[in-house]
């Protein structure tokens, strides 16, 4: 047998359960030919989602679906890169673009998230996470325009008006009222940035990743519907 980390030669080493070990000549590890032990079911797949969805964090995730904290985060990993951004092909419709603070790691450490809502469906077109800077907003209001925008509102910050034309951009009073309410759901719906709580981002990829599968327009085909199957309720 290859060894699985090197692809150098194994020899026989003991017997564990009824299976046959091997130890790497190369690096000393032991490994078996085949692992029985059952990867986490597909339809945890589905708590996973919905639950992040639903105000749990990955400690409370971890302990309702009774697997660990680290492979909770790889789950939230896995499912994140498994999405598709939508492709979305509609012209002459009206945007809203703002940003919401958070902080990552530490308070002083802050952190945007930045995205963009069709005003009418309230569908997001595209989000960005990081610091409030020009480029970042740039790569919102590029999706936004390339989809020939009738109209475009913003809040007062200073750098949209260099980056969306300004015979469809908006600035007013009460213009952005839907995402702003957008943005309260947000606070609601994911744990990591909710106000008054000790939960908070460490990790900016895995805010990035909450969010692409908060944001997947999917889930709301709930695929699994019963749920004391998946879930052990004592
Ligand atoms: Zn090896």
């Amino acid at each position: 047998m290859k060894c699985k980390y090197c692809n150098c030669d194994c020899i026989k080493k003991g017997i564990r359960n009824c299976k046959q070990k091997y130890q790497c000549k190369n690096c000393k590890r032991y490994q078996i030919e085949t692992y029985s032990k059952s990867v986490i079911p597909k339809e945890k797949y589905q708590w996973v989602k919905q639950l992040n969805n639903e105000g749990c964090g990955i400690s409370s995730i971890s302990r309702l679906l009774e697997i660990s904290k680290s492979s909770t985060q790889r789950l939230i990993e896995r499912i994140a890169s498994m999405l598709k951004p939508p492709d979305i092909c509609e012209t002459g419709e009206s945007y809203e673009i703002d940003e919401l603070r958070t902080y990552c790691g530490s308070k002083k450490k802050e952190c945007w998230i930045m995205y963009a809502i069709n005003k009418i469906s309230g569908a997001v077109i595209d989000f960005c996470v990081g610091r409030r800077t020009k480029e970042n907003i740039k790569r919102i209001t590029d999706s936004v325009i390339k989809l020939n925008p009738k109209r475009v509102y913003t809040d007062g910050l200073n750098i949209y008006p260099s980056l969306i034309p300004k015979s469809i951009h908006k600035v007013f009073e009460y213009c952005t009222n839907r995402i702003e309410r957008k943005n309260l759901s947000l606070r609601t719906h994911l744990k990591r940035i909710s106000r008054k709580t000790i939960c908070f981002t460490k990790n900016e990829r895995m805010l990035r990743n909450c969010l692409s599968i908060y944001f997947d327009p999917q889930l709301l085909i709930y695929e699994i519907p019963i749920m004391h199957n998946c879930l052990n309720i004592r």
